[in-house]
């Protein structure tokens, strides 16, 4: 289980946090259920204690707890209110530090949003993490858990609501402790739109080559990057490793990276436009729809997207968003002038908080040597004055053309969303 030990621990102990827990009113029952769950396991549990949630309390029982057994257990104190310190302790134990998670962040923002509620300032703490924990999903509440390695012990951390506690061992950590010492080769994949292979690979190699011992694969499918590592061990280990490799790539690559293993972009910036609380809305040229139907594969896009035109005749671009004569005679289709108005033009028409917008030569007819196949502009339109354009050249044929275009529109709203710097101009 533990970053030293091979196999699975044979005792285990149980501290329980909450000073309700000490009174009369409250019966700690979240060790019994704990009990059974690890005596399935063949683990027996050798000590279980009940501590207040007081400072010195805590910082004087979780070493006590820790010495008696390979596996700790707590339970309680993971809330957003200052009585709640059970993480803040541990790391103190441990000696690590509490990074904020933005994507924990994000996902506590998006709890409240989801019942018609702002989310208070004191629950941001909840999005802070044990650095080099591994974080369990809290299915039932808002709380993470966390697993820690604390020299050759383990340390779990759950919520103290029981329903809550009860899911995420049954879903997270029972499953690891099934397979505890079994090691196996942990995979994982981080996203990169948008971007030339090429460029990437210069950006990454310092981190890859520093880690000459870590199998890496860059792949590249249309209007993607994606970046694969591996290691070897236990979950736990393997999760430390891959975590180190992830960060240094992140450095490396400021912001380019979108997210990892099963994330879709269309989902990120689905994600990042419900948080916000914005509006999308389109209008698509060369991409012909392809843009809406990448948005609207995401389920529950209709919180966020409200429509599109695709207006691939002249006509059309006036007619359904505006663009005027005058633009469409004087630059053409495809120029950065249409894109922009097109922009504009679906924002405004939809109602939208943000209009985006696609007009290229996709081929293979069409290119001219001013305006070759493969000449897209995008633009996007937000309410708050942002105006943003982008000019690509891009090579290869039709569907290749389409792709890149959508990827590129897709990664320029999510930077947009997050207040990073674009290639694209304002
Ligand atoms: P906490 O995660 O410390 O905020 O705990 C939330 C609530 O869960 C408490 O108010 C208790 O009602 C309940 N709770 C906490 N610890 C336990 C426990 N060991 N057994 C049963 N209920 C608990
Ligand atoms: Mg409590």
């Amino acid at each position: 289980m533990s970053a030293g030990s091979a196999s699975r621990p044979s005792t285990a102990s149980i501290l329980a946090v909450g000073s309700e827990l000490l009174g009369t009113a409250r019966l700690d029952t979240n060790s019994l259920y704990l009990t059974s769950r690890l005596e399935a396991l063949g683990i027996s549990v050798v000590r279980k204690v009940c501590v207040g949630d007081g400072w010195a309390d805590l910082l004087a029982e979780i070493p006590l707890a820790l010495a008696r057994a390979p596996l700790l257990v707590m339970t309680g104190g993971l809330g957003p209110t200052d009585d709640d310190r059970t993480k803040e302790a541990v790391a103190k134990v441990l000696g690590r530090v509490l990074v904020r998670d933005e994507a924990i962040l994000l996902r506590l923002k998006e709890r409240f949003r989801r019942r018609g509620l702002e989310m208070p300032k004191v629950n941001e703490k909840q999005a802070d993490v044990i650095e080099g924990a591994v974080v369990l999903a809290n299915s039932r509440g808002s709380a993470p858990g966390f697993l820690a390695a604390a020299g050759a012990s383990t340390v779990v951390l759950l919520p103290g609501v029981p329903l809550e506690m009860k899911a995420m061992w049954a879903d997270a950590v029972e499953p690891l402790l099934a397979r505890a010492g079994a090691a196996g080769v942990h995979r994982r994949t981080l996203k990169i739109a948008a971007m030339p292979e090429s460029v990437v690979e210069t950006l990454v190699k310092p981190v890859y080559t520093a880690y000459a011992d870590v199998p890496f694969t860059i792949l590249a499918a249309p209007g993607e990057v994606q970046l694969q590592f591996a290691a070897r061990g236990t979950f736990e280990e393997a999760s430390r490793v891959l975590d180190r490799i992830e960060a240094d790539f992140h450095k490396a690559l400021s912001g380019e990276i979108f997210g990892r293993d099963d994330d879709t972009l269309e989902g990120v910036a689905g994600d990042l436009l419900r948080v916000k609380g914005q509006t999308l809305a389109l209008a698509e040229s060369c991409t012909g729809g392809h843009l809406a139907g990448r948005i609207t594969d995401v389920p529950g896009s209709s919180e966020y997207f409200l429509g599109a035109a695709v207006t691939y005749a002249n006509a059309a671009k006036a007619d359904l968003v505006g663009v005027s004569a005058a633009t469409l005679e004087r630059h053409g289709a495809v120029s950065e002038e249409t894109a922009r108005e097109m922009a504009l033009g679906a924002r405004k028409r939809f109602g939208a908080t943000i209009g985006l917008s696609t007009t290229g030569i996709a081929g293979p007819g069409g290119g001219t040597p001013e305006k070759p196949v493969g000449t897209v502009h995008i633009a996007l339109d937000a309410a708050d004055g942002t105006r943003l354009h982008r000019r690509l050249l891009l090579p290869g044929e039709r569907s290749l053309i389409r792709r890149w275009t959508t990827s590129t529109a897709l990664g320029m709203l999510r930077k947009y969303l997050l207040g990073l710097a674009d290639g694209g101009r304002r």
